[in-house]
């Protein structure tokens, strides 16, 4: 019987190297993922927080806005939206010695900032959970069999012999990344390491409670009703191939005075529904069309993303773009369901 509670699943050559690099750098730059979620802004808050305490100079740097109902994270208010200033974003990553990349796999992930991070002489860490990799960094840690990055940032800091390091800030940050990529502990959750460093989080005194009321039960009266809307007007069901899909244009979100970050989470209510086991949500953006896809089981809807519209992800859970009219998305996705329609329909169990 295994007794240690935490697994040291991280090389811990890996871990001495980050550890080397910390202790010698100080001007120390962190950055994520486009559209950042919950795991995004919770892993690299979660490790600024470490950070700072240690003394260090560091900034965090998004490429785009992050969504309202994770404002109320420590730190949100410090952290650099590239897109607003890039000409300063370019100024700090150049100056930094140090560069965390958080959950994000290849540069195109990271926007417009990439091509400014690759070629920046500062030492590189990568620190991700999504499947095939592709960076090349300094030191490069990839565990996609596990479900946030948040979480490798507690086991990076947990082997590091820094826990007693963490505090109330960070550990609420690290758990607000757990929480959000596992749909709070409904899918990808059923390793009992999970429950194992939740109780070393809560020993920093953090309120799990208040964390999951602050972001699921934080909407706007808007988008609520526009819940309502898109799932009694704007969903179809395919029955005998167990999907759905969710389609919201431009017109109907001007409609619901629509805010970034309001359709978050609408992919997920399909799934709901008895035998659908795929779902998407096809959203008109600005300058593209944006794509969400989950699944339930066996389904891989990243393969489905890469396929059809350039896109990534897990396998229960990804995304993409497309670059055209709604229409023409809606049917690239039916001729996309149709490809698929005998692996749809053999993955109920
Ligand atoms: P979401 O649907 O919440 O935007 O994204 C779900 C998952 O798919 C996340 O892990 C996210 O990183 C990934 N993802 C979303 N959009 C894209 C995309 O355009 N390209 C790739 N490669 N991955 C994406
Ligand atoms: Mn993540």
């Amino acid at each position: 019987m295994e007794t240690t509670a935490i697994t040291n699943i991280i090389s811990q050559e890996k871990v001495d190297k980050i550890g080397n690099f910390i202790e010698k750098y100080d001007k120390i730059l962190i950055t994520t993922h486009v559209s950042p979620d919950g795991d995004a802004l919770g892993s690299s808050l979660g490790l600024y927080h470490y950070l700072v305490s240690r003394g260090k100079s560091v900034k965090l740097i998004v490429p785009n806005s992050f969504p309202y109902f994770l404002r109320w994270m420590k730190g949100a208010n410090e952290v650099l939206v590239y897109e607003y200033n890039p000409e300063a974003g370019q100024r700090i990553i150049e100056n930094s010695e140090l560069i965390f990349c958080l959950d994000f796999n290849v540069p195109k992930r990271n926007g417009e900032m990439a091509p400014f991070v690759q070629k920046s002489a500062a030492k590189k860490v990568l620190i991700d959970h999504h499947p095939f990799p592709g960076n090349s960094c300094d030191v490069f840690i990839s565990h996609p069999e596990i479900s946030s990055t948040s979480e490798l940032i507690f086991r990076l800091l947990y082997q590091l012999d820094e826990y007693g390091k963490i505090n109330r800030e960070s550990a609420e940050c690290i758990y607000c990344g757990m929480m959000t990529d596992t749909g709070g502990f409904t899918y990808n959750s059923n390793d009992p390491e999970i429950f194992e460093i939740i109780s070393l989080l809560l020993r920093k005194n953090i309120d799990k409670d208040a964390i999951y009321s602050k972001v699921y039960d934080n909407y706007t009266e808007e988008r609520f009703r526009l819940l309502g809307f898109v799932l009694s007007q704007r969903m179809k069901i395919y029955h005998d191939i167990h999907a759905a899909l969710i389609y919201l244009s431009k017109e109907d979100q001007k409609q619901f005075s629509y805010n970034k970050g309001d359709t978050e989470g609408f992919v997920n209510y399909p799934l709901s529904i008895k035998n659908i086991l795929f779902s998407t949500f096809i959203r008109e953006d600005e300058n593209l069309i944006k794509l969400s896809f989950r699944s339930h089981g066996s389904f891989a809807c990243n393969e489905f993303a890469a396929e059809f519209f350039d896109g990534g992800g897990h396998l229960n859970a990804s995304g993409g773009e497309f670059y055209g009219t709604m229409e023409e998305a809606m049917q690239v996705f039916e001729k996309g369901l149709e490809k698929y329609s005998a692996t749809l329909k053999e993955s109920l169990q």
